[in-house]
């Protein structure tokens, strides 16, 4: 078992608030880690929202001290935990630059997520030179704090699988061991790895169909009326599935009778109404603590963790750069 106890990971800011699918792919990992005793490293990864949203730097800047807030909220402890933005830390982009230089393009043009993104995207006119190099930066991300493990979504795994795979051709051309291979920390439930949205695509904070940590319980029930749910399920009695329902994939995360709900919802015994209903007592309930904490906090504290954390981040990763700029001989 290796003693390192660190873990790297974070979340982009193109969207002030977090949503459910960001905390039960990653962030409620992070707080267990956190609360198990590991040293928990938490960005937010304002440059890689770049990416995407390059109309628009200021927005992203506004929307990361949100999403540190979402952090705390959730249970990241900023005095164990070092919070911090990603562009705070300067030695991400000369390290950027550098792997930049020894990442073959193959790599990055077979990444599933480029394509998608591509096609978001639209024209190639609007694609950018720096969305192809996004695993790049998120590798760089990883290594510059030399990470134990990364806890992420499902969605991160091919990025994750091209970090090893840089850190070991970086290794192999500069004849050093300067980076050991990290562990993949995705959630085991396929569910939570990867949670649909309230329209069963994938819940993103780019495609607004998520149930955010920080709506009000208002909000929430609006939301989950308007959930995707068996579409020839008309009446209480038509048969569901549970397994294409937005609704019932929520209740057999957060509900603990889920399964009598999904049978009843099954067999014609329940209707969508009833399950929208009691989803949203049960959700409400859960981050309600969430809610009151995140609310507590105020703009300048948050400047202030933030700048703590970029201090403390910076410490490992400058020590980081020293060792990478030694392997490559440059003075
Ligand atoms: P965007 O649309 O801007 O990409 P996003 O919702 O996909 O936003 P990211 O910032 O890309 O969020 O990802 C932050 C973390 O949340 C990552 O670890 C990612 O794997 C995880 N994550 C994102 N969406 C989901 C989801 N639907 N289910 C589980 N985990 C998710
Ligand atoms: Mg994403």
């Amino acid at each position: 078992m290796s003693d390192n106890k660190r873990i790297l990971s974070g979340m982009r800011s193109t969207n002030p608030q977090l949503h459910i699918g960001n905390y039960e792919g990653a962030l409620r990992n992070w707080v267990d880690l956190q609360n198990q005793g590991y040293d928990m490293f938490c960005m937010v990864a304002d440059w890689h929202a770049l990416t995407t949203m390059y109309e628009n730097p200021h927005e992203v800047s506004v929307n990361a001290r949100e999403v540190a807030k979402d952090y705390i909220a959730a249970g990241i402890d900023p005095a164990k935990s070092p919070v911090f933005i990603q562009s705070h830390i300067k030695e991400h982009a000369e390290f950027h630059l550098l792997l930049s230089m020894i990442t073959p393009l193959g790599w990055l043009e077979r990444t599933p997520t480029y394509k998608e993104k591509q096609q978001d995207l639209g024209s190639a006119e609007r694609e950018p030179y720096g969305l192809l190099g996004y695993p790049v930066l998120q590798t760089v991300d990883i290594l510059l704090y030399k990470p134990f493990g990364v806890p992420v979504g499902r969605d991160q795994a091919p990025h994750l699988e091209i970090g090893n795979d840089i850190a070991q051709r970086f290794n192999r051309l500069y004849n050093k061991d300067v980076f050991q291979p990290y562990k993949y920390m995705i959630p085991e439930d396929e569910n939570r790895a990867k949670l649909p949205g309230l329209d069963m695509r994938k819940m993103s904070k780019s495609y607004d169909n998520g149930i955010n940590i920080s709506d009000t319980e208002d909000e929430t029930a609006a939301k989950i009326k308007s959930a995707f749910t068996t579409p020839t399920k008309m009446r209480k009695t038509d048969p569901g599935i549970p397994e294409g329902c937005a609704v019932c994939q929520y209740l057999k995360i957060y509900s603990p009778n889920w399964e009598q709900q999904w049978e009843e919802d099954r067999n014609g015994e329940r209707g969508c109404m009833q399950n929208k209903k009691e989803l949203t007592e049960i959700i409400n309930e859960y981050f309600r603590p969430m809610r009151e904490r995140r609310a507590q906090l105020d703009d300048a504290t948050i400047e202030d963790i933030l700048r703590d954390g970029a201090k403390r981040a910076r410490e490992v990763a400058s020590a980081t750069m020293d060792e990478v700029r030694s392997a490559m001989g440059i003075y």
